[in-house]
């Protein structure tokens, strides 16, 4: 492949929105949680491709089936036609995630990003309770088209739409206005009350954890209570777990703990396992009402992701792997405790769940010091929430202990470079 240097890929880049400016290097080579630039300097991974890397880059397994799928003829692109490659996900997707959790869902394939998925979510929702609100939540982050930023709880994100399609009530997520008050009592409230504007909706739209909005989690007994109010009033219950689901908050599904099972569950992100895109809507099966042709989309289901997911999931056979990711997590949580005690000048709390936690800093432009000053020390992370006030620890969930501890060692370097 032709090499290019950063001030060409700058130019070239220059009209478009880009990492480049977070990230100014040209990579070149990554495996697992490690990554290389043109110059061979190594960097840790925190990142993960935003949450579509969870097993890390170039997995060599999926590699594997990936490459002798290709070398095999496998058939690439099939839109709604029946492959062996389809198929083969399909059966080990029921076998090993629904089954043993004892989940019913219909399988859909809404189109290749995480946007698509939560589209075909509003619509189904829409579709079958005859409603057309949508209630969301503060800080919740649901995709770039029209409709998903219309239940996206950032102003600055809506923006770039002017006016939501609809009007969508966003309601304080757990913990908005602090943990003493439950934020569900004004949700019961503007429910049993119309006369405030709010109709009964088709659907709530949540993360369990909010990636993008600040990594605020919500506790399972709030998501239960949650879940509960649907159920009381008919209203379509939707868990966008694009972010937090396959396995980045702890458990495959982000929400197994709270005992919920949604109406609908959007995944996308590291369900494609080598960060090739894909998507699922999970529908229960009695809402199942899309007639062919009423959701399509030419890129739906791609063989080669197809492949590589159905490989990512033999992690899931091995009750170990779950084991081992809540090992990594307590250990992350141990580190941002002491992180927070040790340097006062953070200012900071600790944020989220499992392996998408971080430190939110009361100090203005700490949290992007830290990931800037990262990046010198060979660290890739990222910032989240409304004022970019957190920043993110995102490692591959199969990183391994060593890995682990040398990302730990680099973001505390950059905690101190931050402060100086
Ligand atoms: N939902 C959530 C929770 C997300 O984090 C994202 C992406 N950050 C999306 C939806 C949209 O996914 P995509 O960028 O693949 O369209």
């Amino acid at each position: 492949m032709n090499s290019h240097d950063l001030q060409t890929i700058e130019s070239l880049e220059s009209s478009v929105r880009s990492y480049v400016r977070s990230f100014p290097t040209v990579f070149t080579k990554a495996r697992g949680y490690r990554m290389w630039d043109e110059n061979g300097k190594e960097y840790i991974d925190f990142f993960s491709g935003a949450g579509a890397l969870n097993y890390g880059h170039n997995e060599p397994n999926m590699k594997k089936k990936l490459v002798e799928y290709i070398l095999d003829d496998g058939i690439t692109h099939s839109l709604d036609m029946a492959s062996n490659a389809k198929a083969e996900f399909l059966r080990t997707f029921k076998e090993v995630i629904l089954e043993p959790r004892d989940l019913d869902y219909k399988i859909m394939f809404p189109g290749p990003t995480g946007t698509n998925t939560v589209e075909s979510a509003l619509k189904i929702a829409r579709k079958v309770t005859g409603r057309t609100d949508v209630i969301s939540f503060t800080n919740g982050f649901h995709g770039m088209t029209i409709g998903s930023l219309s239940v996206t709880g950032n102003s600055m994100k809506r923006i770039g739409a002017g006016v939501p399609l609809q009007y969508s009530p966003t309601m304080p997520y757990d913990d908005f206005v602090g943990s003493e008050d439950d934020t569900l009592d004004y949700l019961r409230r503007f429910l049993e009350d119309n006369g405030s504007g709010v109709a009964i909706p088709a659907a709530m739209i949540i993360e369990t954890v909010q990636g993008e909005g600040g990594l605020n989690a919500a506790r399972f007994e709030w998501i239960k209570k949650l879940s509960d109010i649907c159920k009381e009033w008919g209203i379509f219950l939707i868990v966008d777990d694009v972010q937090a689901g396959v396995g980045r908050a702890g458990t495959f599904f982000s929400f197994e703990k709270a005992g919920i099972e949604p109406d609908v569950v959007c995944l996308s992100k590291s369900i494609g396992g080598y960060g090739l895109p894909l998507a699922l809507t999970l529908i229960k099966p009695e809402h199942d009402q899309f007639k062919p042709g009423e959701h399509n989309g030419t890129f739906r289901g791609n063989n080669h992701a197809f492949v590589t997911a159905t490989e990512a999931l033999s992690y899931w056979k091995d009750p170990k792997f779950e084991q081992s990711i809540q090992k990594k997590s307590d250990r992350i949580t141990e580190f941002l405790d002491e992180m927070i005690e040790k340097y006062p000048q953070i200012q900071g709390h600790r944020k989220g769940r499992a392996f998408m936690q971080g430190i939110s800093s009361e100090v203005e432009g700490f949290s992007e010091k830290v990931a800037s000053e990262g990046f010198h020390h060979g660290l890739i992370m990222e910032t989240a929430g409304g004022h970019d006030q957190v920043f993110k620890l995102f490692p591959p969930i199969n990183i391994d202990e060593d890995g682990l501890e040398q990302g730990l060692e680099l973001i505390e370097k950059s905690i101190q470079s931050a402060i100086k």
